[in-house]
């Protein structure tokens, strides 16, 4: 079984008198161990924030009986795309397909969001709507991306508070490799981030290395 959290010696000795007499005190659990509270102090922390115990006022602290890998959807599912989200590539609607390209490679993404002259969101290009365009055709420089990009209202949103997990679902559903990450304000939707794949793929890896508690 994955465990995200690597525990040690003292942690589980902890867990060990928790399991078998909790619910109990901080100062229980430190006598047992011939050791100070505030000694234990950042283990019950640690413990507690990682979702093995769980602390109650004036009753003391409990095993809640989880495993790793329902510790690890736990805290999968509390991640927000405001945590974990890039800065996104914005363009005019009027650019070029050729301009388009040439800031695809300039700005290293693989997804341009296009803007109208309010800023307002208006479409999405990819790698492959651009090389579709480029097939068979000389005049890529006076091409308008709006004549090729997909179009509102068929784009894919999301915001800031929006869960990541859900998120993940959404871009396999699609079959598309991100969503701008929007504001919503009168005249339509504010570009304001951009959760691609790469985000999620840089999400597991954080947790493999128990960089998000
Ligand atoms: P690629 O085409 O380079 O593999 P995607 O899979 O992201 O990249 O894009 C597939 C298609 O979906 C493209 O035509 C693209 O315009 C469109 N697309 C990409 N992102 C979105 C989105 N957030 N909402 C709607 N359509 C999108």
């Amino acid at each position: 079984m994955v465990s995200t959290i690597e525990l040690n010696k003292r942690q589980e000795q902890i867990l060990q008198i928790v399991k078998e007499n909790g619910p109990i005190t901080g100062e229980h659990i430190a006598e047992q161990l011939n050791l100070t509270r505030a000694t234990l102090r950042p283990d019950l922390a640690i413990l507690t924030m990682s979702g093995f115990l769980e602390a109650r006022p004036r009753v003391g602290y409990f095993y809640t009986g989880k495993t790793g890998n329902q510790l690890l959807a736990d805290k999968l599912k509390k991640l927000q795309v405001k945590d974990f989200q890039s800065i996104p590539v914005v363009i005019n609607e009027n650019v070029s397909v050729y301009d388009a390209i040439c800031t695809m490679f300039l700005e290293d993404v693989g997804t341009l969001f296009v803007v109208d002259r309010d800023a307002v969101l208006v479409g999405v290009l990819s790698r492959k709507d651009l090389l579709r365009a480029s097939i068979g055709q000389q005049e890529l420089a006076s091409i308008p991306v709006h004549i090729i990009m997909t179009r509102m209202p068929n784009i894919a949103v999301c915001r800031r508070d929006d869960y990541v997990m859900d998120i993940a679902k959404f871009l396999i559903e699609k079959q598309i490799d991100a969503l701008p990450v929007i504001k919503d304000t009168d005249k339509g939707f504010e570009v304001i981030g951009r959760f691609t794949k790469t985000n999620m793929t840089k999400i597991l890896v954080s947790l493999s290395e128990n960089e998000i508690i």
